[in-house]
């Protein structure tokens, strides 16, 4: 028993420097052997075997050579970027969108899908038709597909345990992925794979603690803490949504009154601007008197840029409700930045200005001062690259510490001869 006890241990070792080699190529972009062994501390003999093993295996290439230091000049290598793609897939806009994404983030090809309203076993697919179209559109190995999905999702078991609009209850979508395609499957919340997006390839790259709000027809946060994706006990960490701003407010999907998501969604903002439109001749809305479904998010936003004052209105007791919102999400975790994503980016300082000072006005002052608050820059295919951080941190070990190996295990992948990843 002990001997075998060894040799996992050795494995795992193995497994633990091929990674952390392959992400300091990745992160330096162009490095010489000797660099690696110094930023790795590994011995060079050791360097030498990974580098040549992940040559092998097409990932690395020798990209021609460095500054000589006196010697012989030395040899660089690099991540060849499109030696191995990914599918990231966004379950959450109102039509499922997808990708075929490089090492880098790439997007290489997309495919959405009108949801119009399906749900339960047409949605699902629905998903695989998307999957399957993304999967004959490359032919670089497939390391894998994220996914971000609405709903409480247990990642860890990737499973969606309840989707309200789409119907699905307790759905394995992993199992039933995996067993279609072969594959490594991830699936998270789309809220936290927003967050995980912005922490790998946005401007809170690096950042060791970050709230992101994403605000669409829904409001979720997803918190990254210490370099990681928090997901709670429950998988429900960062559930904003349905928390009581207003008492004895509109009633909310959830069966409760006033809660956030009735005030400051999309889907609310737009619902308040049709009524305002129908009820007030004095806004720009009013044109829309007589179709008010043909406002969207877009005019609401146009009308309060324009100066309209009852929008302005709306807007700003939306963002108030926000604050009050955030004020407890800083005092619960005490992040430095928090990010707002979404559709109702769009509304700008005029927004932003509000939460802020509601933000700081409830709560203590020397944490909230140091609480900034912004505006992503992500745009659309924010839970798309998300999902894609998350195939590669979990095949790759891209951007998580290595020491997050309850994933791995989760997956059996330390026993696993994978044959697109970085172990062998
Ligand atoms: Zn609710």
């Amino acid at each position: 028993v002990k001997g075998l006890a060894q040799k996992a241990t050795r494995k795992q070792t193995k497994a633990h420097n091929r990674r952390l080699v392959l992400r300091t190529i990745y992160e330096q972009g162009q490095i010489s052997r000797a660099d690696i062994a110094r930023v790795t501390g590994l011995t060079r003999t050791t360097v030498s075997d990974m580098v040549d093993r992940l040559i092998q295996r097409r990932l690395v290439e020798e990209v021609g050579y460095g500054p000589s230091a006196g010697g012989k000049p030395p040899i660089l290598v690099s991540v060849v970027d499109d030696s191995r793609h990914l599918i990231g897939i966004d379950l959450a806009s109102g039509e499922f969108r997808g990708a075929v994404v490089n090492l880098r983030g790439k997007v290489r090809h997309r495919v959405s899908l009108p949801l119009q309203g399906r749900d339960g076993q047409v949605a699902l697919t629905l998903v695989y038709q998307v999957v399957d179209e993304l999967v004959a559109a490359t032919n670089s190995p497939l390391l894998g597909i994220g996914i971000g999905t609405p709903g409480l999702v247990d990642p860890l078991n990737g499973v969606v345990r309840r989707a309200v609009n789409l119907e699905w209850q307790d759905l394995s979508l992993r199992t039933l992925l995996q067993g279609r395609y072969g594959l490594p499957v991830h699936v998270a919340n789309d809220c936290q794979v927003a967050a995980l997006a912005e922490h790998t390839f946005g401007e809170a790259q690096g950042l060791e603690n970050l709230a992101v709000v994403k605000i669409e027809q829904g409001i979720g946060a997803g918190i990254v803490l210490d370099g990681q994706l928090f997901h709670g006990d429950t998988c429900g960490a960062g559930e904003i949504g349905h928390v009581t701003v207003v008492e004895n407010g509109q009633p909310c999907r959830c069966g409760n009154l006033g809660c956030l998501e009735t005030v400051t969604s999309a889907r609310a903002i737009v619902q308040q601007a049709q009524i305002l439109a129908q009820n007030d001749a004095r806004s720009s809305l009013h044109r829309f008197a007589a179709h008010p479904a043909a406002l969207t998010i877009r005019e609401v936003c146009q009308a309060a840029e324009a100066g309209d004052e009852a929008v302005q209105q709306m807007v700003r007791e939306a963002g108030r409700c926000l604050g009050i919102a955030l004020a407890n999400l800083v005092a619960v975790l005490s992040v430095r930045r928090i990010l707002i994503a979404g559709s109702v980016t769009g509304f700008g300082s005029l927004l932003l200005d509000v939460v802020q000072q509601e933000m700081t006005r409830r709560s203590l002052a020397m944490l909230a001062c140091e609480t900034e608050v912004g505006m992503s820059s992500m745009g659309p295919d924010m839970v798309i690259l998300g999902a894609s951080a998350l195939v590669l941190t979990h095949e790759l070990g891209l951007f998580a510490p290595s020491t997050n190996q309850v994933w791995h295990q989760a997956l059996g992948e330390e026993a696993k001869e994978g044959e697109t990843g970085a172990d062998d």
